[in-house]
């Protein structure tokens, strides 16, 4: 039996009657373990995605940075020494909500240890196939060596056994999402994934960790619809790689626009980069046009999504979730829900 599935672009959510007024009556908090935030989305763990002011504008608008691991454990807790020195110069605010990734190789003890001694409280572990002993291994290490001390994020997993075991190895929330991201070629090379949308609704409701959708968003709406089928954040690369904040130089091309590069963990020039070899080639690199400021995009963002909620009727995530109803739609409903009056 093959199983059917839904991505973002075959569902609509269908408006229903709503009391609110204004964006203002609408709420975005949302939490994983004891953290909490006030926007429900998450810069990825990437070397063209989050490094220090990356993670200090995701900090600053609510939501969490986590600093990508393709690096030595020193450039690392440098990256995060920066962050602290920052908000001690310009605030009394401690780096709470900043996470750093880390993988499942032999120093990834080490590596989490010198970034909690660093002030660290929430670490991913970061790979691309979560569902795997190696994980399972880290997770009970790290939960054994910090207690409740430190939050835990963990994949990435694609189905409800997956979402359920990094729940019981420690997992305080979990990225659910395989295959589905703009640089990835993970699908096309080992023939292996799921929708995000699919994973999402198929993981809702199976265990307690905080559901993060990751992968494949392209727009507020996508985001309006991780989260009403049962997100409790959404990971975001492209939408956030070619801003200022993002690593790496902004250059001018032949068209006279402006660019930054974007590229996959997987893709042969990040993997030279920080290993010196490509292995094994499951992502891209790419240039986007340049955006400007991060906090511009995310107040543009979190707009939107509230207003997203308030078709629905919802004033906070978890009304969205009890009262959204997804529809799906025809190939010809997708044309129509793009604008195209300028289609030929
Ligand atoms: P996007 O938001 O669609 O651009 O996807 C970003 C997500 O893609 C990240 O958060 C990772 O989960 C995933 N990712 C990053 N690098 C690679 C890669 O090289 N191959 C496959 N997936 C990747």
């Amino acid at each position: 039996m093959i199983k059917s599935t839904v991505c973002f672009d075959d569902v609509l959510l269908v408006p229903q009657k709503s009391s609110i007024n204004s964006r203002n009556e609408i709420d975005l908090t949302t939490s994983i373990g004891k953290h909490k935030f006030r926007l429900p989305i998450i810069s990825s763990p990437m070397d063209t995605v989050t490094e220090t002011h990356m993670a200090l504008a995701m900090f600053e608008a609510g939501g969490l940075g986590i600093i990508h691991r393709y690096n030595t454990m020193k450039e690392q807790c440098l990256l995060v020494r920066d962050i602290a020195q920052i908000l001690e110069d310009t605030s009394s605010t401690n780096i709470n909500n900043i996470a750093a990734a880390i993988g499942t190789s032999s120093d990834f003890l080490q590596r989490a240890q010198g970034l909690v001694e660093c002030g660290v409280k929430i670490l991913c572990i970061d790979v691309a196939h979560g569902h795997h002993v190696l994980v399972e291994k880290s997770l009970k290490t790290l939960r054994d060596f910090f207690g409740e001390r430190v939050t835990i994020i963990a994949g990435n997993v694609a189905t409800p056994e997956a979402y359920r075991d990094l729940a019981d190895w420690g997992a305080d929330g979990v990225r659910i999402g395989i295959g589905g991201g703009s640089i990835c070629s993970t699908r096309i090379q080992t023939g292996h994934g799921m929708p995000t949308l699919q994973s999402i609704l198929d993981c809702r409701d199976s265990a307690d960790a905080a559901i993060i959708a990751d992968g494949g968003i392209k727009t507020s709406g996508d985001i309006v619809k991780a989260l009403a089928a049962g997100s409790d954040m959404v990971m975001l690369g492209s939408m956030l790689a070619g801003t200022l904040e993002s690593p790496g130089e902004v250059f001018q091309s032949n068209d006279n626009k402006r660019y930054k590069v974007y590229r996959g963990m997987a893709s042969p020039e990040a993997q030279i980069a920080w290993r010196g070899e490509a292995r094994s080639l499951e992502g891209i690199s790419t240039t986007i046009p340049y955006k400007g400021e991060v906090c511009k995009v995310l107040k543009t963002l979190s707009k939107n999504i509230k207003s997203g909620l308030s078709y629905t009727g919802a004033r906070n995530l978890n009304q969205l979730r009890s009262s959204a109803k997804f529809i799906r739609q025809s190939s010809s409903g997708l044309l129509e829900s793009r604008t195209h009056i300028l289609n030929k």
